[in-house]
């Protein structure tokens, strides 16, 4: 049997219609930007592997720091006990993110990096017996899978089995110029109810890489700040250079008590989670009483392996050579959004950093599942480029290592799918 009819006998693919969907590419070696095929067939990663991947795939220093790692301890309870990568890891962290992060909290993934946030902003009032339990979020947020996180996400086909379930949230649309101030108001109006507002700073990723402005942003949180509502900023997708700057909320002096880390964290490596606070939230769980303690937690809580991947990720994202190839993508990028931006099939092109995104005119069907979505995917698989439209929103994501000519050669096939498709 062929790995794929083992794989069709066995396994349940996540966002997949199982009985529709085409049997799934075997990938058995990845290097920089490129990922085989178990045929040979090379594919350009052009969306960082579900946007995790930022140094590449199998990087060769990862991958070293990574065996140390496990030939000296795998794993840890951590609960009562510590161990010296999650402590250098921490202040590592706290050292490049804005200066009111204090406190480092580890998880899993994105989704619980935003349950732990959810939990600590709900408990921070109840702690002080305050009742405020109201979210407030973007329309169209994605914030994540578990239900927490599904909760404080925009409503839509994906979450809709489980709507009925869902805890309210308070929506809001992406501040505008026109809109800001009637913003601030609606918070002020709202604030004695709300627990917190959760934001992905800059992009919102699942939503089709919508963008909004700094400036607006920073209006609404320094306005949340001074309203003494909470505020955390979702950096799973936005974290880790993606916006140009290391995380989207240094385009912005307003500071998040909260802020949450996941895909980019280990270079793409090993599932981690981190959510951060400031010393005022840590400091509202302190008590004799053991009832205000934040009880969470999961087996593999700061796994020594991850950690040790993320700290490896981190030595290579501070290099200057990461840099360099963060302000390379963004201007290679910039250009070609130039070059398309006035072709009849474009309907927008926006880009933030090393993130692009093209809106295809489809006439009237913009659905999530339309049949363009399909057809360009697989235009593009066929040519060797692993894109994954989000509906009728192309957007390119590669790994920083990405060269120009793999690049040079994505652009020239969306091109070419411009006239064709
Ligand atoms: C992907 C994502 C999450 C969820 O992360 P998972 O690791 O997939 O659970 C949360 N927030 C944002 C902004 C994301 O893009």
């Amino acid at each position: 049997m062929s790995l794929v009819e083992r794989d069709l006998k066995v396994i349940w693919h996540p966002y997949t219609q199982m009985k529709l969907a085409q049997p799934p590419i075997p990938i058995v070696r990845g290097e920089g930007a490129s990922l085989y095929a178990e045929d040979g067939k090379r594919y350009i990663d052009a969306i960082s592997s579900w946007w995790v991947n930022i140094h590449g795939h199998a990087h060769p220093y990862i991958a070293q720091k990574v065996a140390e790692q496990l030939k000296q301890l795998e794993h840890v309870i951590f609960a009562g006990f510590t161990h010296p990568v999650a402590v250098e890891l921490a202040e590592r962290l706290l050292a490049i993110l804005p200066d009111n992060q204090q406190k480092v909290f580890y998880s899993d993934n994105g989704s619980t990096a935003v349950e732990v946030a959810i939990k600590m902003c709900l408990q921070y009032w109840s702690n002080q017996g305050q009742s405020r339990t109201k979210m407030l979020a973007f329309k169209n947020a994605y914030h994540g899978d578990t239900f927490g996180a599904m909760s404080v996400s925009g409503r839509s086909a994906f979450t809709a089995a489980f709507d009925s379930l869902l805890f309210e949230v308070e929506f809001i649309d992406l501040p505008t110029e026109d809109n800001i101030e009637s913003l601030k108001s609606q918070i002020s109006n709202l604030k004695l109810n709300l627990a917190c507002f959760i934001f992905e700073p800059l992009v919102q990723g699942s939503a089709g890489m919508l963008m909004y402005e700094a400036k607006y942003l920073e209006q609404l949180v320094a306005h949340c700040n001074t309203e003494q509502v909470l505020t955390i900023a979702d950096e799973v997708f936005t974290g880790f250079g993606r916006t140009g700057k290391p995380f989207a909320c240094d385009h912005i002096n307003a500071r998040p008590d909260i802020m949450c880390f996941s895909k980019g964290l280990t270079g793409g490596t090993m599932a981690l989670g981190v959510t951060t606070c400031t010393q005022q939230i840590f400091d509202a769980f302190l008590s004799d009483d053991k009832l205000k303690t934040l009880f969470h937690g999961h087996s593999f809580t700061a796994n020594p392996i991850a950690c040790s991947a993320a700290l490896a990720s981190m030595d290579l994202f501070l290099e200057q050579a990461t840099t360099d190839n963060i302000i390379r993508i963004a201007a290679a990028h910039s250009q070609f959004a130039d070059k398309i931006k006035h072709h009849p099939k474009i309907k927008t092109v926006r880009q933030t950093g090393t993130i692009i995104a093209m809106e295809w005119e489809t006439g009237s069907n913009t659905s999530y599942f339309n049949t363009l979505r399909d057809r360009l995917y697989h235009y593009f698989l066929d040519a060797g480029i692993i894109l994954r439209p989000l509906g009728n929103i192309l957007y390119i994501l590669p790994p920083y290592c990405i060269t120009n000519t793999d690049l040079d050669y994505i652009y020239a096939k969306i091109e070419h799918a411009l006239d064709e498709i």
